[in-house]
């Protein structure tokens, strides 16, 4: 396999600066940023008339899929600086019987390094972080982020350290600390560990890598929204279902689509989207549906689908913004409608997806009962996680080879 990230060209990026998410205000590309001076996230900008003058749709169309392929819009600036794990293009996989149409796909990211999406956000920022000569970083997590720093910053030679709350996932704790991260388990929940973080940040001790607190994040997750036009012929499809916790990848697909209409590689017509949330922490469908700007913190969060249990997300209002501005809405699914479609899915169409899918999955079936979606409509639920990550229904049937054994019964 050709890795786009073997490459020897000194240029990658086309990056000119950022800016806030807020205010518009501009800011150094180059430079090491955290959130803007109104405590905002950060955006990073191109020039795209550059790229779309450099870089014909054939060009990109040509190289192999792997997200470097999209290196101009990505802002690693130096080839040099790229880290890879094989972050590959991820299939879209039909899902008829347990989704009840032909139509709808499910983006399976946990085929990605380290099993999940968070790979590419991760991948990006540990590049940049090794870029801007950052030495020591520590994280929140609910647990996948922390599994893809350990797995980029120990191949960079970063120092890592990444807080969870005490009740995550095991193999994700032991994932961190086996891929050379320092773990610790909090007794709270991520905002908690991210207080803790942001402190020693203050202090001067390391970087924060809380979600949306550096630049680089973003743009990683972006490379779904490219990936997606790419794999649906640059025409984008009806709806997409985004498991919402943070937001990364909903605000950074939104920007994606942007920056291809810009390129001229699609038209204006966006997908509606839908940031699904669990209905035991679901401050984004609260706020939505309130018609709020931003969202207050979900006291006492709780949901088998850890990967979106965030009481409060600092992206809030960008969510809620793409969210409205692409005539879709935040939707709340309860913890045994997300069993169900995991297990559905697993069992009528052989796709082992995460809980955090699985809501996709549980959305979008109540979507359709609701004639919020049509059957005819083109639609990808994402899987952002390897569903082996997860614990399973016990299957403890057994066959003693010394005894008869009923093989019709079998
Ligand atoms: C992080 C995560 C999410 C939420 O992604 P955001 O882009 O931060 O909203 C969903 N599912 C899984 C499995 C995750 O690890």
């Amino acid at each position: 396999m050709t890795i786009n990230a073997n490459l020897t060209a000194e240029r990658a990026t086309f990056v000119t600066h950022l800016e806030c998410s807020m205010t518009g205000e501009r800011y150094d590309a180059d430079q090491l940023h955290g959130l803007s001076r109104v405590g905002r996230p950060l955006l990073v900008r191109y020039d795209l008339d550059a790229v779309k003058a450099a870089i014909p749709k054939a060009m990109i169309a040509a190289r192999p899929t792997d997200l470097w392929r999209w290196r101009e819009v990505l802002p690693v600036r130096h080839t040099r600086d790229i880290v890879s794990l094989g972050e590959i293009e991820t299939p879209l996989i039909a899902i008829p019987r347990s989704a009840g149409s032909p139509n709808v796909l499910v983006k399976d990211e946990g085929r990605l390094p380290t099993g999940s999406f968070k790979a590419r956000g991760l991948v990006m920022a540990v590049a940049m972080a090794k870029e801007l000569g950052v030495t020591r970083i520590a994280m929140p997590t609910n647990g996948n982020a922390g599994a893809a720093l350990a797995a980029y910053a120990t191949r960079c030679g970063i120092e890592a350290i990444v807080l969870c709350p005490d009740d995550t996932p095991e193999i994700n704790v032991r994932e961190i600390a086996q891929q050379g991260a320092r773990v610790y388990r909090v007794n709270g929940l991520i905002d908690d560990c991210g207080a803790i973080v942001a402190r020693g940040a203050a202090e001067g001790r390391w970087f924060d890598f809380s979600t949306l607190k550096e630049p680089y994040r973003i743009e990683g997750k972006k490379t779904m929204g490219l990936e997606l036009a790419a794999q649906f012929g640059w025409k984008l499809p009806n709806a997409i279902f985004y498991p919402t916790g943070g937001g990364t990848g909903l605000i950074g697909m939104w920007k994606a689509f942007d920056e291809l209409e810009q390129l001229g590689w699609i038209g204006p017509e966006r997908p509606r989207m839908y940031a699904v949330q669990a209905s035991g922490c679901a401050p984004i469908v609260r706020a939505f549906e309130a018609g709020e700007e931003h969202a207050e913190r979900w006291e006492d969060a709780a949901t088998v689908a850890a990967g979106i249990r965030v009481p409060k997300a600092v992206g809030d209002f960008l969510i809620l913004r793409a969210v409205r501005e692409s005539g879709g809405k935040a939707l709340g699914v309860g913890d045994p409608a997300i069993l169900k479609a995991v297990d559905d899915c697993a069992r009528k169409d052989g796709l082992l997806l995460c809980p955090e899918g699985g809501a996709t999955l549980a959305a979008y079936r109540e979507a359709l009962r609701t004639g919020e979606v049509d059957e005819d409509e083109r639609v990808v639920l994402f899987n952002c996680a390897t569903g082996l990550k997860h614990p399973m229904p016990p299957a403890d049937a057994a066959l003693d080879r010394f005894a008869e054994i009923d093989l019709g019964a079998l």
